[in-house]
């Protein structure tokens, strides 16, 4: 990274905005009678949440040693890729890159955003295609590895963090699956990455919608200043940080699921519509097979709901790791489809 200013790259408006100061900001002790915050004085829900939510991040940072002003908390990743734009994008004027075939919700917020999408595929075998990203001009990158559909982690991520001249957004939403270490020891050298990360899959938590950015606590400050207040509620604070004080149960899942997508690899390599496995390194399997459609309708009707992925991918199926039950029941309907398609044509 040779020269990085912050901000000649977020928005006017954003880098001018006073924030909206709560009561709970004005005065922060938690002993005393409250009576600055309109709340109902009865009932035990009846208190606003930490908008800053100090006790899950300070668990986080224990966890993966990183200081809290590095740390912001989402409703969802999905909240931290709204705010990318709102901090960053100027509406109906500045451009992102997207890599496809990759996770949706970039490309529909930049629609929400107003802002243009420039597309580089991944190359065939879904790797970066490093030097056309380069030669674009745009706000920002975002780059998902381990990525969604494909599972595989990109290579050559840190080049871009080296020569992109923009922000660049790195969604390791599937990271605790994977061998390779988290980008979180790159976060001092680049001032430019936002990492992030979520509660939703390997901490199996996806129902409290909490997702987590890490980045210089530049970055971060902009997005606690434009985030809503309240933005994590005091449930799925709770939630998240009663996951984080059971490592054992976290890591004994995650070693299940890898355990379990080994098998259904090599599993699902030996049925004969199955026509390619593509290597994964997060919870799910991308499965070229000979009719997409036709095998994604046999097992909804079988009631084994899988993603159908072909139009995307040509005739591929994106398949989630499940219980060792589940993955069982759902090599048994594909062997029966195969009789039953087989029969028919
Ligand atoms: C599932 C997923 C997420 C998680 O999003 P949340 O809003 O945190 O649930 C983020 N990025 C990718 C690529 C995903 O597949």
């Amino acid at each position: 990274m040779k020269h990085f200013d912050l901000q000649s790259l977020v928005r006017p408006n954003i880098w001018a905005l006073k924030p909206y100061s709560s009561a709970r900001d004005e005065f922060t002790g938690d002993e005393g009678i409250f009576l600055d915050a309109n709340e109902n004085p009865f009932g035990r829900k009846n208190r606003y949440p930490d908008p800053h939510q100090r006790l899950l991040k300070k668990a986080l940072s224990e966890l993966r040693h990183i200081p809290v002003e590095n740390i912001f908390i989402g409703n969802g990743s999905d909240e931290v890729i709204d705010l990318v734009y709102r901090i960053f994008c100027e509406p109906a004027h500045d451009r992102v890159i997207l890599c496809p075939p990759t996770y949706g919700m970039y490309e529909v917020s930049a629609n929400i955003h107003n802002v243009a999408v420039i597309r580089v595929p991944l190359t065939d075998d879904f790797e970066l295609n490093i030097d056309e990203i380069l030669s674009h001009d745009a706000r920002c990158l975002f780059v998902c590895s381990p990525n969604n559909p494909s599972g595989n982690r990109l290579k050559n991520v840190e080049r871009l963090l080296e020569e992109f001249r923009g922000i660049v957004v790195v969604d390791e939403a599937y990271i605790d699956f994977c061998d390779d270490k988290s980008f979180t020891e790159l976060l001092p050298r680049y001032p430019n990455l936002i990492l992030m990360q979520t509660f939703s899959k390997a901490w199996a938590l996806a129902s409290a919608r909490v997702g987590i950015a890490y980045a210089s606590a530049g970055i971060i400050a902009l997005m606690d200043k434009t985030k809503p207040p309240y933005n994590v509620s005091a449930f799925n604070q709770e939630e998240a940080l009663k996951a984080l004080s059971k490592p054992a149960k976290h890591a004994y899942r995650v070693n299940l699921i890898l355990q379990e997508r080994a098998l259904l690899e090599k599993e699902l390599a030996q049925l004969p519509m199955v026509r390619r496995v593509y290597p994964s390194d997060a919870n799910f399997l991308l499965v070229e097979v000979d009719d997409a459609d036709k095998l994604y309708n046999h097992l909804v009707n079988r009631k084994v709901i899988v993603r159908n992925r072909s139009n995307m991918v040509r005739n591929c199926l994106r398949i989630t790791v499940g219980t060792p039950e589940e993955n069982r029941t759902l090599l048994e309907e594909l062997r029966n489809s195969n009789l039953s398609i087989s029969n028919h044509t």
